[in-house]
């Protein structure tokens, strides 16, 4: 395939060749011949590497009402995204080599690659699990009592220590439930769904509890050596910590996009951990992605299904879906000049590849994995969860603007086509990046 005239994200004007699986070569628009290539005329549209999302939970095994590998790879590749890495807090959790093999025979429904993350739980098996080709232990809920797979301090020190001897990178979903208000929680919801008072999510996880999860975290991972990334930092306290101590961070796009000041419409459907900060803290994390203090951006994509969510505010599960609406918004916020579509390239592709050691990825240049997204930069479109791929149906930025995908590839198979009447989408070529 040869993708003729295409901007990349610096504004250099290029023709890419692919061959197999591979980016054979990249070259003046213009200069490539196209022999017996399918040619992709780009028209000077934009043209990135696919973006590695590195926190989604695709709910198999265990929740499939929810989600499968079919329908979530499906949504991430009409939003551009081509790798995937999936959270272990399925059904059973990914904490032994058992099942860790389970969910790799899942994933083989997978449209795009992907990445399966071991859990730790106080039974975990690492013996069994360090064996298998994980992504990354994590995402480790540090000292989070209301988690299902919560762990002590003591338990993540071990952990670490194993993830250090083998050279695994640890994700931790910092929330120290010690600082909760436990005062706020349990009390009168007043009302269910859209309704609830969601606002008290907030009140009761409070975003002190975050830094000081952080700084735990470090304080544990600094002995050992291992490589400690912070998933969904939503403060600025808890950015500065990790930038301060050298861990990296990601953040998602709904810690990005959205304040406490949308949970009067959000109710239950804006409720996930971390929860929603206050519009002060939601401008102070937008700054630090905008200057590139923020390392990653990934999208916790976690979907439930409209009648788990209508429910009362301390019913309903926690878990907003993101994977396809993430490219679109940062998207459109660099159509807006809040960024560069460089920012957005290393936030979403480069920086992930660079992080988690994933050298054909995250790029635009001979001999990388042909993952790439073609995308029109000047045809913004309403977001509409109806319209969406995820299982779930809704999303948490109805009647937003994104700026969406006309094509996806990975490793050089055409995964999503939203060029035409109506979209299509390819085969299950799905791998695990780790083998
Ligand atoms: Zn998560």
């Amino acid at each position: 395939m040869l993708i003729r005239n295409a901007v990349l994200a610096d504004g250099r004007r290029r023709d890419v060749r692919i061959e197999g699986e591979r980016i054979a070569d990249v070259a003046d628009a213009g200069s490539l011949d196209s022999g017996d290539d399918r040619v992709v005329a780009a028209d000077g549209r934009l043209l990135l590497p696919g973006c590695i999302d590195v926190h989604v939970h695709f709910r198999q095994p265990g929740h499939a009402h929810k989600e499968t590998w079919a329908t979530g790879s499906r949504s991430a590749a009409a939003g551009g995204v081509t790798t995937v890495v999936d959270q272990p807090n399925t059904t059973p959790p990914t904490t032994t080599g058992t099942a860790f093999d389970e969910k790799a025979t899942l994933a083989a429904d997978s449209l795009v690659d992907y990445g399966i993350n071991g859990g730790v739980t106080e039974a975990w098996d690492p013996d069994t699990l360090l064996e298998r080709p994980l992504f990354a232990l994590g995402e480790v809920f540090l000292a989070d009592s209301t988690g299902d797979m919560g762990i002590d301090a003591d338990p993540f020190a071990d952990a670490v220590a194993r993830a250090a001897d083998a050279g695994v990178p640890v994700t931790v979903h910092a929330e120290d439930a010690s600082l909760f208000d436990d005062g706020v929680y349990g009390s009168d919801a007043g009302g269910v769904g859209r309704d609830a008072d969601a606002d008290r999510w907030s009140a009761f996880r409070t975003a002190e509890a975050e830094a000081a999860a952080v700084e735990r975290a470090v304080a544990v991972a600094g002995d050992t050596g291992a490589q400690l990334h912070i998933a969904h930092t939503s403060t600025p306290e808890g950015v500065d910590t990790a930038a301060a101590a050298g861990a990296t961070c990601e953040v998602t796009p709904h810690h990005l996009f959205l304040s406490r000041e949308d949970l009067d419409d959000l109710g239950t459907y804006g409720r996930m951990n971390p929860p929603l900060r206050d519009e002060a803290r939601r401008a102070a994390v937008f700054e630090r992605v905008a200057d590139g203090t923020v390392d990653v951006l990934a999208t916790d994509h976690a979907p439930h299904t409209v009648d788990e969510k209508e429910q009362g505010l301390w019913d309903a599960p926690s878990g907003v879906p993101g994977v396809e609406t993430m490219l679109p918004l940062l998207l459109e916020a660099a159509r807006q000049g809040h960024w560069s579509y460089e920012r957005v390239r290393d936030l979403t592709a480069r920086n992930p590849a660079r992080i988690f050691d994933l050298p054909r990825k995250g790029r635009i240049e001979r001999d990388a994995d042909a993952d790439l997204v073609l995308v029109d930069p000047d045809r913004p479109r309403e977001i509409r969860g109806e319209a969406l791929h995820s299982k779930c149906g809704w999303t948490p930025f109805e009647g937003w603007t994104g700026v969406f995908p006309d094509l996806t590839l990975v490793r050089g198979h055409v995964v999503y086509d939203g060029r035409g009447e109506r979209e299509t989408f390819g085969d299950a070529v799905g791998q695990n990046v780790r083998t």
